[in-house]
C-alpha cells in the first residue's frame, strides 16, 4: 500500500478560482477593487517570501496587494498605529500581519491596533473568541487550511478520532477547534505529551503542526489513517520539509499532504476566501461604523 498524496496546489487553484468569481461579483458595485495589505516588521527572508506569495494570490483574484514594511526596530505602539491606521482605511478590505514579530514585539500589545473585520489571518483574540464560541469569525488560515484539505478530499470527519500535534493560537488549537466543529473527536498532543506515538496511533486523522522534521514516522501511523503536515523546516541544505518522516510513512498511511505542495498553498488561498468574507461582510454591512478596531490606538 501506498498512500495518496493529497495535492494542496490543486486544491488551491480551486478554491482561489471560487474565490476570483465571487469577488468579481462584490467588486461589479464598487469603484475600486477590493484590497489588501501584507505587513512586514523586520526584514526576515522566509516572511517576505509568504509576503510576496500572498500579494501574488490576491493579484490572481482580482484584488489589489500592497506591502507594508516597517523596521525591525519598531516599538510595539508604532506598529500598533500603522495597523490601527490601515483598519481605518476605507480604502483596505483586509489586513495580514507577518508573523512571527521580532522578539522585542509583544503580540497582543501590537494586534490591540488590528480591527477584527479586517483581520484575514485570524490572529486577534476576538476572532478567536468568535472560533471557540461558533460565533463566526476568522480562523487562522494554516488551521483552516488542513482541515479544508480533508473535507475537499471527501475525508470522513464525523465521529472519527483525530489527533492534533500540536497547541499554539496559530495552527494546533484553532485546527483542534475546526475539527470538533467537523464532529471529529479530537485529542490534543504537545511537548509535554507523555506517549506520543501510542496517541497518533490511535488516530484515524492525524493533523500535526509541530515544527520537527521527521516526528512523526510510519511505525506511530495507524494503517490508512490520513495525515496533515503544516510543517514547514529549513534544513542545514536548505531544502524544505514537513514534520511527517514520509519514507516511513507512506508505506502506511491511507493518504499525506507532501512538504512543499501540500497545506502551505492551501493556506494562501484561505486567506483570499477570508478577503472574500470581509468583502461581502463590508457590502452588507455598509463600509463604516463597526468596521472599526476594537481597541483605539
Ligand atoms: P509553535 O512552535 O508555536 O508550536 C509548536 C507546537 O508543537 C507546540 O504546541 C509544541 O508543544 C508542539 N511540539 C513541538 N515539538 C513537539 C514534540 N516533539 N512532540 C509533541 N509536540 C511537539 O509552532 P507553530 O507556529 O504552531 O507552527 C508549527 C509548524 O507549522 C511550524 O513548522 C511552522 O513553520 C508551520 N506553519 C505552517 C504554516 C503554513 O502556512 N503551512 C503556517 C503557520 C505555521
Amino acid at each position: 500500500m501506498s498512500a495518496r498524496l493529497l495535492d494542496g496546489r490543486a486544491i488551491a487553484r480551486t478554491m482561489l478560482e471560487e474565490t476570483r468569481h465571487e469577488l468579481a461579483l462584490h467588486a461589479a458595485g464598487r469603484s475600486t477593487p477590493p484590497a489588501i495589505r501584507v505587513v512586514l516588521v523586520g526584514d526576515d527572508p522566509a516572511s517576505a517570501m509568504y509576503a510576496r506569495r500572498i500579494l501574488k494570490s490576491a493579484e490572481g483574484v482580482g484584488a489589489s496587494g500592497g506591502l507594508v514594511t516597517l523596521s525591525g526596530a519598531s516599538a510595539a505602539g508604532a506598529v500598533r498605529d500603522r495597523l490601527h491606521e490601515l483598519s481605518s482605511d476605507d480604502g483596505v478590505d483586509g489586513i495580514i500581519l507577518q508573523l512571527p514579530l521580532p522578539d522585542h514585539l509583544e503580540m497582543e500589545a501590537v494586534i490591540a491596533g488590528l480591527s477584527p473585520e479586517k483581520d484575514l489571518d485570524g490572529i486577534h483574540a476576538l476572532n478567536a473568541g468568535r472560533i471557540s464560541r461558533r460565533a463566526g469569525g476568522f480562523a487562522p488560515s494554516c488551521a483552516e487550511a488542513a482541515v479544508q484539505i480533508l473535507l475537499r478530499s471527501q475525508v470522513p470527519l464525523a465521529g472519527r478520532l483525530a489527533v492534533v500535534v500540536g497547541r499554539s493560537n496559530v495552527v494546533g488549537r484553532p485546527a483542534g477547534l475546526l475539527l470538533t466543529e467537523e464532529d471529529a473527536t479530537v485529542t490534543t498532543c504537545h511537548r509535554q505529551t507523555a506517549a506520543l506515538a501510542e496517541q497518533v496511533r490511535a488516530a484515524e486523522i492525524v493533523v500535526v503542526a509541530a515544527g520537527s522534521p521527521g516526528l512523526v514516522s510510519g511505525d506511530m501511523v495507524r494503517p490508512g489513517a490520513v495525515l496533515i503536515d503544516c510543517g514547514i523546516n529549513v534544513l542545514a541544505d536548505g531544502s524544505v520539509v514537513g514534520d511527517l518522516d514520509l519514507p516511513s510513512v507512506l508505506p502506511v498511511a491511507g493518504a499525506v499532504t507532501p512538504v512543499p505542495g501540500g497545506v502551505g498553498p492551501v493556506t494562501n488561498a484561505v486567506l483570499m476566501e477570508h478577503l472574500a468574507r470581509a468583502v461581502r461582510a463590508r457590502a452588507t454591512l455598509g463600509r463604516e461604523g463597526s468596521l472599526s478596531p476594537v481597541t483605539a490606538a
